[in-house]
């Protein structure tokens, strides 16, 4: 048996989970960057964020299709636009695909969780995670916050945890700094002065 905590908080950078899923895949000047390309690869990102491993061989065709529906799902909300309805119903599936109970978990502590205790195969009991953090995060005010990185090529998303949500970059280092220079070249170019 499996327990899915079902209020689970953004990691110590204050990204939700589905937010690192759908980065596993992103763009590095336009060609694509894959986390999780094999099994293994698979294995050690579960483990990096805490969660049960997924030991059924043949499953990255549908953890990737997952990705693609929560990506759907991640570019609509970064545009302030609905989820499309394709993405949406993919996400339903997932959430209603385990069977199961709820628990009050540590109910005497301060801090009691609520925990829905499966016994669902773990593939679909990751899908349900993926897609659980997605619906938690419909509901919560960081919503507004969702962005993809400003370079077109890069693709990867983040919640702007900044004070005056200014971020605009993945990271300064990569994407910032990048498409700076490129547009300082540009400016040298098109400033009609000799160099
Ligand atoms: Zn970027």
């Amino acid at each position: 048996m499996q327990l899915v905590t079902l209020d689970a908080a953004p990691n110590a950078a204050g990204q939700p989970l589905f937010v690192e899923f759908v980065n596993t895949l992103h763009w590095y000047e336009g060609a694509p960057i894959e986390l999780i390309g094999s099994e293994p690869e698979f294995a050690a990102w579960l483990l990096e964020h805490g969660l049960p491993a997924v030991d059924v061989p043949g499953c990255l065709p549908e953890v990737h299709r997952l990705r693609e529906h929560v990506r759907g799902a991640t570019e609509a909300l970064t545009r302030r636009r609905e989820v499309p309805e394709v993405d949406m119903q993919a996400l339903q599936i997932a959430l209603s695909a385990p069977t199961g109970s709820l628990r009050l978990v540590d109910s005497q502590s301060a801090r009691p969780q609520l925990n829905f205790a499966t016994d669902a195969a773990a593939a679909d009991v990751f899908s349900f995670e993926i897609a659980l953090s997605v619906a938690l995060f419909l509901r919560s005010p960081q919503r507004k916050r969702l962005k993809l990185c400003a370079n077109p090529g890069c693709g990867f998303a983040f919640v702007d945890t900044s004070i005056n949500a200014t971020r605009r970059w993945c990271f300064m280092r990569f994407c910032g700094n990048r498409v700076k220079v490129r547009a300082f070249r540009g400016r040298q170019k098109t400033g009609g002065r000799a160099l």
